[in-house]
């Protein structure tokens, strides 16, 4: 049965990076293999900075992007393969060529249709390089477009999956050839061809549609960590990996902000019981974390996710009315249209709330428009702490000398909003 590895910006973030992804799958000769691989670096950034500078800045800023973005992929190349760099190097011309001749075409166009044309070439050239380095290092490949395995609907930099369609496209991709096949996480197509894209860190997704399609035996997601963890390991010096967790409780900790999992990711495992591996790329020996079906050990431990850069907005009718169903009908209305998500909802009798990810271009759209009808109160800068299975003293340590700004609980979720300037720096459990 199939394998899916997936390998993010990190683990191939240069030529030293891509060389060590070569050993990796040397060691781990797994067949039928199918690698999912995202954009270099920060190269998604470079290129969605690329698409400013081409809708809405200055010319030389556009061309000095696409240089830096053409010598930066190159320098890989020449570090990669030296002598022999020449056909790589023509193939990642020819897509920065294409980069450009795609951007001009479609600067007239909507900006997410524009986005989805331009911003996969970050994928297409990260694929291009890794690809042609495992053949370098004698292992066969075959590069497959991700804009002809993924189906999607042209929902552009939100695309939605057509699963039996993609279905369709992946079969045979799982007979055992020894080849390893490398395709571009995040990218997908539209039936008449046309390119879009899954939602920024969409790259574990990929990895889980393609497993959902190939009924796969599991999914490896190669991290900067060595697993998941019950807390982001980079702000809480006492974090402690999840050895094992079950589906529902890593989608609730994805969910709620454990950026380490994009959160469309386990569904599609779930319903064919595939399992998911994270697992360090940089320390092979670490012992990973697996989610899977087991619920056994899911409220040992409890989970804190914090989402920082967040919005309240304290909603009240202008009249004498209530904040009943219609209302909230309309706001909630509003603010899937504006294509944002509140990671806490409460309400009152005359008072919906939403804490919302601080995301400028949406976020301003929606509160002129709320404000048109609705007296409307808002905190910026605030933090939001989410805790699963924590008890009563834990909670209350965590809040200790912090303004609680708004709260949201059940049985075992609890929520709690902070001035962001609280939460700086490093956390520590107190467990
Ligand atoms: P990718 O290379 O796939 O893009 P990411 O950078 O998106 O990987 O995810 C890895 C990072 O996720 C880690 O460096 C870590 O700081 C962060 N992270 C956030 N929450 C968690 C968590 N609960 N467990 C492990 N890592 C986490
Ligand atoms: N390259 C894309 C991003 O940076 C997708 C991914 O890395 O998962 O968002
Ligand atoms: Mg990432």
């Amino acid at each position: 049965m199939t394998q899916v590895f997936k390998f993010g910006g990190a683990s191939i973030q240069d030529a030293a990076a891509i060389r060590r992804l070569g050993e990796l799958l040397a060691r781990f000769r797994v067949r039928p293999l199918v690698v999912v691989v995202s954009a270099m670096g920060k190269t998604t950034n470079a290129l969605e900075a690329l698409l400013a500078a081409a809708r809405d800045g200055e010319a030389d800023d556009y061309r000095d992007r696409l240089e830096s973005l053409r010598r930066e992929h190159l320098a890989t190349v020449e570090a990669l393969f030296g002598a022999n760099a020449g056909p790589v190097a023509e193939r990642v011309e020819a897509l920065i060529t294409e980069l450009d001749r795609r951007h001009r075409r479609h600067a007239g166009r909507e900006r997410p249709f524009h986005y989805d044309q331009t911003v996969c070439f970050g994928e297409l050239l990260s694929t291009t390089i890794v690809s042609a380095w495992l053949n370098e290092v004698g292992m066969a490949t075959e590069w497959l477009d991700a804009r002809e395995l993924v189906a999607t609907d042209d929902c552009h930099q939100a695309a939605n999956v057509d699963w039996a369609a993609t279905a369709e496209r992946v079969r045979g991709l799982d007979s055992d050839d020894g080849r390893i096949r490398v395709t571009q996480g995040f990218v997908g197509g539209t039936a008449e061809g046309v390119s879009t894209t899954l939602g920024r860190e969409g790259s574990d997704f990929s990895a889980a549609i393609l497993a959902h399609c190939l009924d796969a035996e599991e999914v490896t997601i190669w991290k900067d960590v060595p697993g998941l963890f019950n807390a982001d390991p980079r702000r809480f010096d006492n974090a402690v990996q999840l050895e094992r967790i079950s589906y529902d409780e890593a989608i609730e900790l994805a969910w709620h902000g454990a950026k380490v999992i994009h959160p469309k990711t386990l569904r599609p495992l779930q319903r064919k019981a595939i399992p998911l591996t994270v697992r360090s790329f940089q320390d092979l020996e670490a012992p990973p974390s697996t989610i899977g079906r087991d619920t056994r050990f899911d409220t040992r431990t409890p989970s804190l996710m914090l989402r920082e850069a967040q919005t309240l907005l304290e909603i009240r009718p202008r009249d004498f009315a209530f904040m009943d169903e219609p209302r909230q009908h309309d706001i909630l209305g509003r603010l899937v249209e504006a294509g944002l998500h509140a990671g806490l909802i409460d309400s009152g009798a005359m008072r919906l709330s939403l804490c919302l990810d601080g995301h400028p271009e949406r976020l301003e759209p929606l509160v002129a428009s709320l404000c048109d009808d609705f007296a409307v109160e808002r905190h910026d800068n605030l933090a939001l702490l989410t805790v699963r299975h924590g008890n009563e003293a834990l909670l209350s340590a965590l809040s200790s000398g912090r303004d609680s700004l708004a709260e949201r609980r059940n049985a075992d979720t609890a929520q709690r909003l902070f001035p962001g300037d609280q939460c700086q720096g490093t956390w520590h459990i107190p467990y």
